[in-house]
Protein backbone atom coordinates (compact mmCIF):
# COMPACT_ATOMS: atom_id res chain seq x y z
CA UNK A 1 0.00 0.00 0.00
CA UNK A 2 1.16 3.22 -0.95
CA UNK A 3 0.28 5.02 2.66
CA UNK A 4 1.19 8.58 3.62
CA UNK A 5 0.63 10.68 6.56
CA UNK A 6 0.22 14.32 6.66
CA UNK A 7 2.34 15.78 10.07
CA UNK A 8 2.51 19.17 11.19
CA UNK A 9 5.13 20.18 13.96
CA UNK A 10 3.06 22.26 16.73
CA UNK A 11 3.98 23.78 19.76
CA UNK A 12 3.34 21.87 22.76
CA UNK A 13 0.34 23.12 24.59
CA UNK A 14 1.35 21.59 27.82
CA UNK A 15 4.48 24.15 28.18
CA UNK A 16 4.22 28.09 29.44
CA UNK A 17 2.79 30.02 25.87
CA UNK A 18 3.40 33.55 25.54
CA UNK A 19 1.84 35.67 22.80
CA UNK A 20 3.71 39.04 22.06
CA UNK A 21 1.98 41.42 19.49
CA UNK A 22 -0.54 38.84 18.17
CA UNK A 23 1.83 36.27 17.87
CA UNK A 24 2.56 32.98 19.90
CA UNK A 25 6.34 33.48 21.05
CA UNK A 26 8.68 30.66 19.42
CA UNK A 27 11.70 31.40 21.91
CA UNK A 28 9.85 29.68 25.05
CA UNK A 29 7.93 27.00 22.42
CA UNK A 30 8.88 23.52 22.48
CA UNK A 31 8.11 22.06 19.28
CA UNK A 32 6.32 18.43 19.07
CA UNK A 33 4.18 16.41 16.38
CA UNK A 34 0.40 17.58 16.84
CA UNK A 35 -0.72 14.76 18.97
CA UNK A 36 -3.42 13.86 16.29
CA UNK A 37 -1.05 13.36 13.69
CA UNK A 38 0.86 10.53 15.55
CA UNK A 39 -2.67 8.72 15.66
CA UNK A 40 -2.24 9.14 12.00
CA UNK A 41 1.05 8.19 11.81
CA UNK A 42 0.61 5.01 14.56
CA UNK A 43 -2.24 4.21 12.53
CA UNK A 44 -0.02 4.60 8.82
CA UNK A 45 2.51 1.80 10.48
CA UNK A 46 -0.05 -0.21 11.73
CA UNK A 47 -1.39 -0.62 7.97
CA UNK A 48 1.65 -1.43 6.87
CA UNK A 49 2.55 -4.30 9.23
CA UNK A 50 -0.85 -5.70 8.08
CA UNK A 51 -0.98 -4.83 4.48
CA UNK A 52 2.81 -4.10 3.17
CA UNK A 53 4.24 -1.38 1.49
CA UNK A 54 5.65 2.16 2.76
CA UNK A 55 4.69 5.10 4.76
CA UNK A 56 6.08 8.62 4.02
CA UNK A 57 5.19 10.93 6.01
CA UNK A 58 4.67 14.50 4.63
CA UNK A 59 5.21 17.88 6.42
CA UNK A 60 5.07 22.01 5.45
CA UNK A 61 7.67 23.63 7.89
CA UNK A 62 10.89 25.46 8.11
CA UNK A 63 13.68 23.75 8.39
CA UNK A 64 13.16 23.10 12.22
CA UNK A 65 10.57 20.47 11.21
CA UNK A 66 13.23 17.84 10.42
CA UNK A 67 13.50 16.99 14.26
CA UNK A 68 9.56 16.61 14.41
CA UNK A 69 10.21 13.92 10.99
CA UNK A 70 12.93 11.95 12.44
CA UNK A 71 11.09 11.32 15.43
CA UNK A 72 8.41 9.71 12.90
CA UNK A 73 10.91 8.18 11.39
CA UNK A 74 12.09 6.59 14.36
CA UNK A 75 8.62 5.36 14.96
CA UNK A 76 8.63 3.27 12.09
CA UNK A 77 7.78 5.69 8.97
CA UNK A 78 10.09 4.62 5.98
CA UNK A 79 10.34 8.12 4.34
CA UNK A 80 10.02 11.72 5.38
CA UNK A 81 8.95 14.87 3.25
CA UNK A 82 9.84 18.55 4.27
CA UNK A 83 8.30 20.88 2.61
CA UNK A 84 9.93 24.37 3.03
CA UNK A 85 7.91 27.49 3.09
CA UNK A 86 10.40 29.99 4.31
CA UNK A 87 11.13 31.70 1.17
CA UNK A 88 7.35 32.69 1.19
CA UNK A 89 6.83 36.28 2.39
CA UNK A 90 3.62 36.25 3.80
CA UNK A 91 1.72 34.08 6.05
CA UNK A 92 -0.25 31.08 4.67
CA UNK A 93 -3.62 29.77 5.99
CA UNK A 94 -5.15 26.64 5.42
CA UNK A 95 -6.07 27.47 1.82
CA UNK A 96 -1.98 27.47 1.37
CA UNK A 97 -1.59 24.32 3.22
CA UNK A 98 -3.94 22.28 1.13
CA UNK A 99 -2.96 23.30 -2.56
CA UNK A 100 0.61 22.88 -1.44
CA UNK A 101 -0.22 19.78 -0.18
CA UNK A 102 -2.35 19.17 -3.27
CA UNK A 103 0.57 19.87 -5.32
CA UNK A 104 2.82 17.63 -3.68
CA UNK A 105 -0.09 14.62 -4.03
CA UNK A 106 -0.86 15.16 -7.22
CA UNK A 107 1.93 12.51 -9.04
CA UNK A 108 1.63 10.43 -5.82
CA UNK A 109 -1.22 8.10 -6.57
CA UNK A 110 -1.79 7.79 -2.54
CA UNK A 111 -3.95 4.94 -1.51
CA UNK A 112 -4.63 6.41 1.97
CA UNK A 113 -3.80 9.76 3.51
CA UNK A 114 -4.10 9.83 6.92
CA UNK A 115 -4.41 13.62 8.78
CA UNK A 116 -4.66 14.90 12.05
CA UNK A 117 -8.69 15.73 13.26
CA UNK A 118 -7.05 19.01 13.97
CA UNK A 119 -4.01 20.81 14.91
CA UNK A 120 -3.72 22.26 18.80
CA UNK A 121 -2.55 25.30 17.72
CA UNK A 122 -4.08 26.55 14.63
CA UNK A 123 -7.26 24.31 15.17
CA UNK A 124 -9.39 24.70 12.01
CA UNK A 125 -9.62 21.18 11.48
CA UNK A 126 -9.56 22.54 7.93
CA UNK A 127 -6.38 20.82 5.91
CA UNK A 128 -7.87 16.59 5.79
CA UNK A 129 -11.24 17.80 4.38
CA UNK A 130 -10.04 20.49 2.07
CA UNK A 131 -7.29 18.08 0.64
CA UNK A 132 -9.09 15.02 0.23
CA UNK A 133 -11.62 17.52 -1.58
CA UNK A 134 -8.67 19.09 -3.95
CA UNK A 135 -7.86 15.26 -4.87
CA UNK A 136 -10.97 14.35 -5.85
CA UNK A 137 -11.07 11.61 -3.01
CA UNK A 138 -13.22 10.01 -0.18
CA UNK A 139 -12.81 11.64 2.90
CA UNK A 140 -14.56 10.53 6.53
CA UNK A 141 -13.01 12.79 9.26
CA UNK A 142 -12.76 12.17 13.27
CA UNK A 143 -11.90 7.83 12.47
CA UNK A 144 -11.95 5.86 15.87
CA UNK A 145 -11.58 2.37 13.73
CA UNK A 146 -10.39 1.51 10.33
CA UNK A 147 -10.31 -1.85 8.36
CA UNK A 148 -9.18 -2.19 5.10
CA UNK A 149 -9.75 -5.39 2.73
CA UNK A 150 -8.61 -5.20 -0.73
CA UNK A 151 -10.21 -1.87 -2.02
CA UNK A 152 -12.77 -1.22 0.59
CA UNK A 153 -12.76 0.26 4.04
CA UNK A 154 -14.98 -0.06 7.07
CA UNK A 155 -14.42 3.18 9.30
CA UNK A 156 -16.07 4.02 12.81
CA UNK A 157 -16.15 7.52 13.16
CA UNK A 158 -16.62 9.78 16.47
CA UNK A 159 -19.81 11.42 15.91
CA UNK A 160 -20.24 13.58 18.73
CA UNK A 161 -20.12 10.90 21.49
CA UNK A 162 -21.69 8.57 19.38
CA UNK A 163 -20.18 6.10 17.13
CA UNK A 164 -21.42 6.47 12.72
CA UNK A 165 -19.94 3.20 10.79
CA UNK A 166 -18.87 4.16 7.04
CA UNK A 167 -17.45 2.26 4.39
CA UNK A 168 -16.02 3.34 1.22
CA UNK A 169 -13.29 2.84 -1.01
CA UNK A 170 -9.88 3.67 -1.78
CA UNK A 171 -7.75 5.79 -2.32
CA UNK A 172 -9.51 7.56 0.82
CA UNK A 173 -7.82 10.13 3.37
CA UNK A 174 -8.96 10.18 6.82
CA UNK A 175 -8.58 12.48 9.98
CA UNK A 176 -7.73 11.01 13.07
CA UNK A 177 -8.72 11.34 16.50
CA UNK A 178 -7.92 10.08 19.82
CA UNK A 179 -9.13 6.51 20.64
CA UNK A 180 -7.65 5.16 17.29
CA UNK A 181 -4.92 3.51 18.40
CA UNK A 182 -2.03 4.40 21.33
CA UNK A 183 0.99 5.83 19.13
CA UNK A 184 4.10 3.80 19.51
CA UNK A 185 6.92 5.80 21.28
CA UNK A 186 10.25 5.59 19.29
CA UNK A 187 12.55 2.69 20.39
CA UNK A 188 16.31 3.38 20.96
CA UNK A 189 17.13 1.03 17.59
CA UNK A 190 14.10 3.17 15.85
CA UNK A 191 15.62 6.48 16.80
CA UNK A 192 19.58 5.02 15.38
CA UNK A 193 17.81 3.92 12.11
CA UNK A 194 16.22 7.04 11.61
CA UNK A 195 19.23 8.63 10.67
CA UNK A 196 19.71 7.19 8.30
CA UNK A 197 16.32 7.02 6.24
CA UNK A 198 15.60 9.20 3.30
CA UNK A 199 14.30 12.74 4.20
CA UNK A 200 13.52 14.47 1.14
CA UNK A 201 13.55 18.07 1.32
CA UNK A 202 11.40 19.78 -1.49
CA UNK A 203 10.87 23.47 -1.77
CA UNK A 204 8.17 25.60 -4.18
CA UNK A 205 10.03 25.77 -7.47
CA UNK A 206 10.15 21.56 -7.08
CA UNK A 207 6.15 21.37 -6.93
CA UNK A 208 5.53 23.84 -9.78
CA UNK A 209 4.43 26.49 -7.07
CA UNK A 210 4.95 29.97 -7.37
CA UNK A 211 3.89 32.59 -4.24
CA UNK A 212 0.75 33.79 -6.01
CA UNK A 213 -0.70 30.13 -6.44
CA UNK A 214 -0.78 29.78 -2.48
CA UNK A 215 -1.30 32.88 -1.16
CA UNK A 216 -3.52 32.94 1.63
CA UNK A 217 -7.34 33.32 1.35
CA UNK A 218 -7.69 34.55 5.05
CA UNK A 219 -5.21 36.69 7.73
CA UNK A 220 -4.96 36.45 10.91
CA UNK A 221 -5.88 39.84 12.62
CA UNK A 222 -4.92 39.32 16.64
CA UNK A 223 -4.12 36.65 19.01
CA UNK A 224 -4.59 37.13 22.72
CA UNK A 225 -4.80 35.11 26.01
CA UNK A 226 -8.37 35.04 27.67
CA UNK A 227 -8.71 38.14 30.48
CA UNK A 228 -6.68 36.79 33.34
CA UNK A 229 -10.27 35.69 36.41
CA UNK A 230 -10.92 38.21 39.19
CA UNK A 231 -10.53 36.55 42.95
CA UNK A 232 -13.61 34.34 43.52
CA UNK A 233 -15.65 35.52 46.59
CA UNK A 234 -16.04 32.90 49.66
CA UNK A 235 -19.31 33.44 51.84
CA UNK A 236 -18.96 33.22 55.56
CA UNK A 237 -21.65 32.51 58.34
CA UNK A 238 -25.19 31.20 58.69
CA UNK A 239 -26.45 29.57 55.13
CA UNK A 240 -29.87 31.95 55.56
CA UNK A 241 -27.54 34.97 55.75
CA UNK A 242 -25.35 33.46 52.87
CA UNK A 243 -27.93 33.37 50.73
CA UNK A 244 -29.13 36.62 51.68
CA UNK A 245 -25.66 38.55 50.70
CA UNK A 246 -25.43 36.27 47.53
CA UNK A 247 -28.72 37.52 46.44
CA UNK A 248 -27.38 41.11 47.00
CA UNK A 249 -23.96 40.35 45.58
CA UNK A 250 -26.02 39.07 42.03
CA UNK A 251 -28.23 41.99 42.05
CA UNK A 252 -25.29 45.10 42.87
CA UNK A 253 -22.14 43.21 41.92
CA UNK A 254 -22.64 40.59 38.95
CA UNK A 255 -25.86 42.21 38.00
CA UNK A 256 -27.70 39.24 36.68
CA UNK A 257 -30.53 39.98 38.63
C1 LIG B 1 3.27 28.95 3.57
C2 LIG B 1 2.73 28.92 4.95
C3 LIG B 1 3.02 29.95 5.82
C4 LIG B 1 2.51 29.93 7.10
N1 LIG B 1 2.77 30.96 7.93
C5 LIG B 1 2.28 30.96 9.18
C6 LIG B 1 2.55 32.02 10.10
O1 LIG B 1 3.30 32.94 9.77
N2 LIG B 1 2.01 31.98 11.34
C7 LIG B 1 1.22 30.95 11.72
O2 LIG B 1 0.75 30.93 12.87
N3 LIG B 1 0.94 29.93 10.88
C8 LIG B 1 1.45 29.91 9.63
N4 LIG B 1 1.18 28.85 8.79
C9 LIG B 1 0.38 27.77 9.32
C10 LIG B 1 -0.99 27.74 8.74
O3 LIG B 1 -1.80 28.81 9.09
C11 LIG B 1 -1.61 26.42 9.21
O4 LIG B 1 -0.68 25.40 9.09
C12 LIG B 1 -2.73 25.97 8.34
O5 LIG B 1 -3.63 26.96 8.22
C13 LIG B 1 -3.37 24.71 8.92
O6 LIG B 1 -4.30 25.09 9.90
P1 LIG B 1 -4.42 24.35 11.26
O7 LIG B 1 -3.14 24.42 11.99
O8 LIG B 1 -5.64 24.87 11.90
O9 LIG B 1 -4.55 22.81 10.82
P2 LIG B 1 -5.81 21.82 10.87
O10 LIG B 1 -6.63 22.03 9.66
O11 LIG B 1 -6.45 21.85 12.20
O12 LIG B 1 -4.95 20.47 10.71
C14 LIG B 1 -5.55 19.22 10.48
C15 LIG B 1 -4.50 18.26 9.98
O13 LIG B 1 -3.98 18.71 8.72
C16 LIG B 1 -2.59 18.35 8.61
N5 LIG B 1 -1.75 19.57 8.54
C17 LIG B 1 -2.02 20.79 9.03
N6 LIG B 1 -0.99 21.63 8.78
C18 LIG B 1 -0.05 20.91 8.12
C19 LIG B 1 1.25 21.18 7.62
N7 LIG B 1 1.80 22.39 7.73
N8 LIG B 1 1.94 20.19 7.00
C20 LIG B 1 1.41 18.95 6.87
N9 LIG B 1 0.19 18.61 7.35
C21 LIG B 1 -0.53 19.58 7.96
C22 LIG B 1 -2.26 17.58 9.88
O14 LIG B 1 -2.48 16.22 9.66
C23 LIG B 1 -3.27 18.13 10.87
O15 LIG B 1 -3.53 17.28 11.96
C24 LIG B 1 1.70 28.84 7.51
C25 LIG B 1 1.42 27.79 6.62
C26 LIG B 1 1.93 27.82 5.36
C27 LIG B 1 1.65 26.70 4.42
Amino acid sequence: MNIFAVMKSTFDTEEKISVQNGKISEDSAEFIINPYDEYAIEEALLLREKHGGEVTVVTIGGEEAEKELRTALAMGADKAVLINEEELEEEGDEYSTTAILSAYFKEKSPDIILAGNVTVDGGSGQVGPRLGEELGIAVVTTITKLTIEGNRAVIERDAEGDVETIETTLPLLVTCQQGLNEPRYPSLPGIMKAKKKPLEKLELDDLDIDEEDVEAKTKVIDRFLPPVKGKGKILEGEISQQVKELTSLLVTEAKVI
